[in-house]
């Protein structure tokens, strides 16, 4: 997040009321004392004027905040060395405190304990139902086989791409605009002004902006073109029982080279267990090392899901 652009609005006196005569909303800064009956501004919390009372400091020369006198508590400049009020040396006084600007109250809400009291039952119930196990005992009865063979070919295909993409070789090139991607633009800005106590009897209006942001759209050239390319024309499937594969056979390309050439491509091998849990037949499709890990008649134990009675085959 960027830091927000800040501008000042202005320096306004804070206000204060006296104690003594009930006098409200006198000046922080010009009134040092009370214009009625003399008290000192002395202990009165300073505060912010509604925005119809607000009276601006013309031309303010900001130097620090003010020093509260140890003795009769009375608000000093900061340059001051010795209260004004009582004549106390100021040397180790302390800073007035400052008023913070109330913030809106944040709606205290029980929903983030509903959502998390949700979530919990939902997962209990998933583990419950979905992942709960329990041990059965089973024997392997068979193992089983089943190859896919590609056959490839050389020839002409038709493929898409974004124009800066497009390989070497590529024919009748065919181009569109289309959105390729999206770019974050600035549109306009989201800002809020806020009040700071300068601790001398007046504060700052600050404004504070951070630029609100758009996604948009950014366009490109989307090309259809013809190349020449290995590509898939036909699977060759073979299966059996036993642990002996026979792949099946890849008749030999009757061009060698160039368009219409054909090669063996990407072969697939899926290998199944049978089991018998004395109830019922079950299977599993397995890695190699698994399936030729087990032999025909074993006994073994593996998992089942306990509300379905699912077998886990990962687990083999
Ligand atoms: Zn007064
Ligand atoms: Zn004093």
């Amino acid at each position: 997040m960027d830091k927000p652009r800040e501008e000042s609005l202005g320096h306004y006196e804070m206000l204060w009321d006296c104690t003594h005569c009930d006098t409200k909303k006198l000046l922080g800064k010009t009134h040092r004392h009370c214009p009625n009956c003399g008290a000192p501004q002395g202990d009165a919390k300073r505060y912010f004027p509604p925005d119809a009372d607000k009276v601006k400091v013309e031309d303010h020369v900001y130097s620090g905040i003010d020093k509260k006198c140890g003795s009769c508590g009375a608000a000093q400049s900061s340059k001051a060395s010795h209260c004004g009020q009582c004549g106390a040396s100021l040397g180790d006084a302390k800073a007035v405190p400052l008023t913070t600007q109330p913030r809106p109250a944040k709606r205290k809400s029980n929903l983030l304990w509903y959502v998390l009291a949700g979530i919990l039952v939902f997962v209990v119930l998933i583990w419950f139902v979905c992942i709960r196990k329990k041990e059965i005992e089973m024997q392997v009865t068979g193992h089983r086989w089943a190859v896919v063979q590609d056959i490839e070919e050389y020839r002409e295909v038709s493929e898409e791409a974004w124009r800066n993409e497009v390989p070497s070789g590529a024919r009748q090139v065919s181009c569109s605009r289309k959105q390729r991607s999206t770019r974050s633009v600035q549109d306009g800005e989201d800002c809020r002004v806020e009040k700071v106590d300068k601790g001398d009897g007046t504060f700052e209006e600050v404004k504070k902006c951070t630029p609100r942001m758009r996604d948009e759209g950014v366009d490109d050239d989307f090309c259809r073109f013809q190349i020449d390319r290995w590509a898939k024309v036909e699977e060759l499937k073979a299966n059996g029982a036993g642990l002996e594969l026979k792949a099946p056979a890849v008749p030999a390309s009757k061009i060698q080279s160039g368009l219409g050439a054909r090669r063996a491509g990407e072969r697939r091998v899926t290998y199944t267990l049978d089991f018998h849990d004395g109830k019922n037949k079950r299977y599993c499709e397995v890695g190699e090392g698994t399936w030729k890990k087990y032999t025909d008649g074993q006994k073994i134990k593996a998992k089942v899901r306990a509300s379905s009675g699912e077998l886990v085959c990962s687990e083999l």
